[in-house]
């Protein structure tokens, strides 16, 4: 039964190490009941919740993990933990347990796999935590079940994985906090014609068809269906993705060799079909007539991308004997060498004449050869069975296979990779090259050696060398020239810690360089590979990841089988801090004690680590994933924040502000990959500088940050932190990123907007309004630094006469503050030398969104977009060239700005909506404003007033609390610096929790002549005194 009552949301993991992406998308527990109901319905009753395969075993288990204690059920989990089929079966487990983990904070309900049925794994105080498991899956029986979900998906944002056998290596099958599609798809199971006197028989099979159900099918019908090492991996799914394989070409390929002399079969008779639901709904077939592209991108593009495969059409190959040879080494080190020397030096002879097999170094090897009949196989292999006998002084067999499942029952099933346990691979493919030369060999072997010292090292040889490249298949090229695929690997266990995990992963990635290192140009398998895969895309795909990205593009737009990347806009963000054109975003609040009491370290430490448990993103990164800069890039939470590293203890108090900020926007940020994108300077005077990029966050951001700062200081559990070493690793698992702007909602651009932003571009330069426009110096070739920032404090009683006086003449603080800054702009243009060239002035003013996304002041997102508008120069009369006051203001103009803004604010997201035109080309639109005119003269930036302080939650309703006052903020600065290609001038606005005002004039040196800026941070300061009247602070 599908449980209505749902807890908080898990952030998702995926991957551990450098970073941990995550799930960006809606939290679990937003989606109404409703929603699930109408799901629950549409899928015919099948959307289930899901709990750890190990769940009937813990006493205790985290409140959002259903199921319950049962000894019986424990016990038969106990009995097959590591079986393969059961895992297979049993939607709560996946092959490798640390999928079942939350890589993150080790969060699991695993048994010992050593044994079982240990108490110390399952007793309290261990907790079952649901860990990675998916929260929800739906068991797909039918094409309508799977577009269900991607209409879900689409519309609650709500993440999807795809979980088939689990058997991924790398994670791809599970993640927290998702609504997992579970492939159990078995349409009844037709061989189209496969009488075994036909030569090119093909079998059709559902995609939760196993390939040991393959197997015993093709045995029991006289034909052959060649595939991995496992029976219960699915062969329609991940395995099938990312074919050819290395076990699959061993044993495939090599039967299509034997397929190709013996029945004069050609390779277009290999043609394969799939047919799959895409991310847009359709269910498409694709083969080498149709959906051609699909079809290349699903032999080899990898598992869970590209769609949901339904089912797969192989075509089948007749039984053939197979003379099979075994060298079994009783595993002394030098045996080890010999052997492989040996090998090395044989290894493309044997490509060419058809042997393959498997090596397992220390053990000794299987090789099998389907072209050849027995006495030719003796002969072949006289030389290799004088090497074993009279060199190796060990066994030497040659036997005759009937079929390939006598052979896989025979050779490989005894042999398998263990499953149900943390376990990990990695794998490098050794090109032909690599077995050239003597001193190639001796290379080889050097860097070989050391990297087989693993738990379970495996050499799988030859098979792709013999098979050249269709065009259809979008593995990377490397395969069709590499001889070996090196596969090493290791696990652990279930109370192995974070720290020795994060050591093993690290090793295993580095214990690979070796062979990577003399392979430069060559790859690794998608299946078995590092999850640290270093230039993954090259490594997986080679030349074919451009165009593989391309077809996902165009089957999955809206990315909803990926949804771990982050928005447009923060890509949009993170393409502008990456060239250099965005600096940090600052907040900055001045704390004061009632007591007099100065911040010290621990105890900011201790607030501060409460304010990081709350806004998951001020542990993350973006990061970039592909060698395009098109490729948006993922969230990814960082295995542990060192505070140490990010907050500075000044000497400076508040009077040197302008300084600090002014040498904060002298360089870029610099980019550090272990520490979260934010700082935090810490000034003697408690004043508090939150320093950010824009990718984490727009200004409420910051706001945001001083107001949970300051509910954590006033907690009183604070008062006496001890020590604090400022390590920050055990996040919790029930806060969720706050998901894209676009994710929450409309933002698609409606026709006519989309044609006048065109027209921008296409008309001639005299016919465009801007021409005429000021807007500071050009934009300079390059980028530039350099920031010249003010800041003007207003009180409480200055801030609420300037409100009361906006509202009396109805408008807002925005409406007076923008007018005056047009008042004081246009009569410094009309000053210059070539005023009359101007006639109008482009403004900006950011808007928020979050009252249309429905996320509250204290979120950490960038919902924000902005009406930018032309203005006319202000004439003289209009007050600008006088003495300003609250009787010569133009306060119609304000006051129609601010209705203006009311009325634009509900469609501005739209702004953001164009970014999807660019189609993440956002570094050439970027560049390509170098050396061009500015966009606009002015931004006008109001983050509003201090949020609300309360029991810090970054979503949802607030806690009453009772909170203590003793900690407050008196005053509070926004600023922000976009030097190079920013507007001329930005003033800044933020209010304070005292009521105070906070402004911050800042331009770019580059932008503005110093005389300039000065004479406009005069008429607007002057301006101001002149509406306060009589109250100037
Ligand atoms: C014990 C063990 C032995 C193995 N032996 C071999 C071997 O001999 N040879 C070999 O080549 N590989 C082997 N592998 C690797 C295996 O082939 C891959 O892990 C493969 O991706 C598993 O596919 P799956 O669909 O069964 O697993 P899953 O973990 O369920 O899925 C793997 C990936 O494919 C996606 N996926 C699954 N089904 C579908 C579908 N219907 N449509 C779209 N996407 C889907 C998933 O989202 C995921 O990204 C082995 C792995 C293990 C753990």
């Amino acid at each position: 039964m599908f449980p209505f009552g749902m807890a908080a949301a898990i952030l998702s993991i995926l991957t551990l190490g450098v970073g941990i992406p995550l799930v960006q998308g809606a939290s679990l527990a937003d989606i109404p009941e409703g929603q699930w109901a109408a799901l629950n319905s549409t899928v015919n009753g099948r959307l289930y919740a899901a709990a750890p395969i190990s769940r009937p075993c813990f006493p205790n288990a985290g409140s959002n993990v259903t199921g319950n204690t049962d000894e019986g059920e424990c016990e038969a989990v106990m009995q097959h933990y590591m079986d393969p089929e059961t895992r297979s079966n049993t939607f709560g487990a996946f092959m490798n347990t640390e999928w079942e983990t939350c890589q993150a904070t080790s969060e699991q309900c695993l048994l010992d796999f050593t044994n079982p049925a240990n108490p110390a794994a399952f007793s309290p105080p261990e907790v079952c935590a649901q860990g990675s498991v998916p929260r929800y899956y739906i068991d797909v029986s039918e094409p309508a079940d799977v577009q269900a979900a991607f209409a879900f998906a689409r519309s609650t944002g709500v993440p999807l994985t795809i979980k088939n056998s689990g058997h991924d290596y790398s994670g791809r099958s599970s993640g927290a906090d998702t609504l997992s599609l579970w492939i159990t798809y078995v349409p009844s199971f037709v061989p189209e014609g496969c009488d075994a006197s036909k030569t090119a028989a093909a079998v059709t099979f559902g995609a939760g068809v196993t390939q040991g159900a393959l197997y015993d099918f093709a045995d029991a019908h006289n034909i052959t269906l060649p595939g991995g090492g496992e029976r219960s991996v699915a062969a329609a799914g991940g395995y099938l993705q990312v074919s050819p394989d290395p076990w699959q070409e061993i044993i495939y390929g090599i039967l299509m060799t034997a397929a190709a002399v013996v029945l004069r079969e050609e390779a277009i008779d290999r043609a394969l079909q799939v047919k799959v639901v895409v991310p847009t709904g359709e269910y498409l077939t694709a083969n080498a007539c149709q959906n051609t592209d699909l079809f290349f991108a699903l032999r080899g593009g990898g598992g869970g991308t590209f769609g949901v495969v339904m089912e797969a059409t192989t075509r089948a190959l007749p039984q053939t004997p197979l003379p099979t040879v075994l060298v079994q080494l009783s595993g002394t080190q030098s045996m080890e060498r010999e052997l492989l020397d040996f090998l090395a030096t044989n290894a493309i002879n044997y490509a060419q004449t058809g042997w393959g097999g498997v090596i397992a170094p220390g053990t000794g090897m299987v090789f099998t050869n389907p072209l050849i009949n027995m006495s030719q196989a003796a002969a072949e292999m006289a030389s290799l069975e004088a090497f074993a006998t009279n060199q190796l002084n060990t066994t030497f067999s040659l036997t005759l296979q009937p079929t390939f499942l006598s052979l896989f029952n025979e050779f490989l099933l005894p042999n398998g990779v263990p499953v149900g346990l943390p376990f990990l691979a990695t794998s490098r493919l050794i090109p032909a090259d690599n077995f050239q030369t003597d001193s190639k060999r001796e290379e080889l072997l050097d860097n070989l050696i050391p990297v087989l010292d693993s738990a379970l090292p495996l050499i799988f040889a030859v098979a792709p060398y013999y098979f050249k490249d269709d065009g259809e298949t979008s593995v990377t090229p490397a395969w069709r020239n590499s001889i070996w695929h090196v596969t090493a690997s290791t696990f652990w266990n279930y109370d192995t810690t974070l720290e020795q995990k994060r050591e093993i992963y690290a090793n295993a990635s580095s214990n690979m360089d070796a062979l990577r290192d003399i392979t430069p140009h060559s790859g690794a398998y998608f299946n078995e590979a590092d999850v640290h895969e270093p230039n993954f895309e090259t490594s997986f795909w080679g030349d074919n990841y451009d165009r593989l990205l391309q077809i996902k593009q165009k089957y999955d737009p809206d990315h909803l089988l990926d949804c771990w990347q982050c928005g447009r806009f923060e890509h949009f963000y993170h393409a502008r801090a990456r060239l250099g054109f965005l600096l940090w975003v600052t907040v900055t609040a001045k704390y004061h004690h009632e007591a007099g009491v100065s911040l010290d370290k621990h105890t900011l430490f201790a607030a501060l680590e409460k304010v990081v448990y709350a806004h998951p993103v001020l542990a993350c990164r973006l990061q970039a994933t592909g060698t395009s800069h098109t490729t948006p890039p993922v969230w990814v939470r960082l295995p542990f924040v060192d505070l140490n590293k990010l907050v500075e203890f000044r000497d400076e108090d508040s009077a040197q502000l302008e300084t600090i900020l002014e040498t904060l926007y002298a360089a870029p940020a610099p980019s550090v990959d272990d520490v979260p994108p934010w700082k935090l300077l810490v000034l003697q005077d408690g004043t508090l500088v939150f320093a950010y990029e824009h990718t984490i966050g727009d200004g409420q951001s910051g706001m945001a940050f001083h107001s949970a700062l300051l509910s954590a200081l006033r907690e009183a559990s604070l008062s006496s932190v001890a020590e604090h070493s400022g390590i920050l690793s055990k996040f919790p698992t029930d806060v969720a990123l706050i998901p894209p702007l676009e994710d929450r909602m409309d933002v698609s651009v409606p026709f006519t907007m989309l044609v006048r932003e065109l027209s921008k571009g296409l008309l001639p330069t005299w016919l465009r309004k801007e021409v005429t426009a000021w807007t500071g110096n050009p934009v300079p070739d390059a980028p530039t630094y350099g920031m010249s920032v003010h800041l003007l404090h207003y009180s409480p009683e200055d801030a609420k006469q300037l409100l009361q006086l906006s509202r009396s003449h109805k408008t807002t603080l925005t409406g007076t503050l923008h007018t005056l800054a047009l008042m004081v702009l246009s009569g410094l243009i009309r000053k210059l030398p070539d005023a009359d060239e101007y006639t109008s002035v482009p403004m900006v003013v950011p808007i928020s969104l979050r009252r249309y996304t429905n996320t509250p002041p204290i979120a950490f997102c960038n919902h924000v977009s902005a009406y930018s508008a032309i203005h006319p120069l202000l004439p003289a009369d209009k007050g600008s060239d006088a003495t300003i006051s609250a009787d010569n203001f133009p306060w119609d103009l304000a006051a129609d700005l601010s209705a203006t803004l009311k009325q634009e604010a509900p469609y501005s997201g739209r702004t953001i909506g164009l970014l999807k035109y660019l189609s993440g080309k956002y570094d050439e639109y970027l560049l390509g404003k170098l050396g061009k005119k500015r966009d606009a003269a002015l931004e006008l930036s109001n983050v509003g007033s201090f949020p609300k302080v309360d029991k810090i939650q970054p979503e949802g309703p607030t806690e009453e609390t009772n909170l203590d006052d003793t900690w407050r903020i008196e005053q509070v600065y926004f600023a922000q610096a976009n030097p190079t290609l920013g507007m001329a001038l930005t003033v800044n606005v933020a209010g304070a929790e005292s009521g105070s005002l906070g402004v911050s004039i800042c331009w770019s040196k580059s932008a503005l002549d110093e005389a300039f800026g000065q004479e406009f941070l005069a008429g607007f300061k002057a301006g101001l005194h002149g509406l306060l009247g009589s109250r100037p602070s």
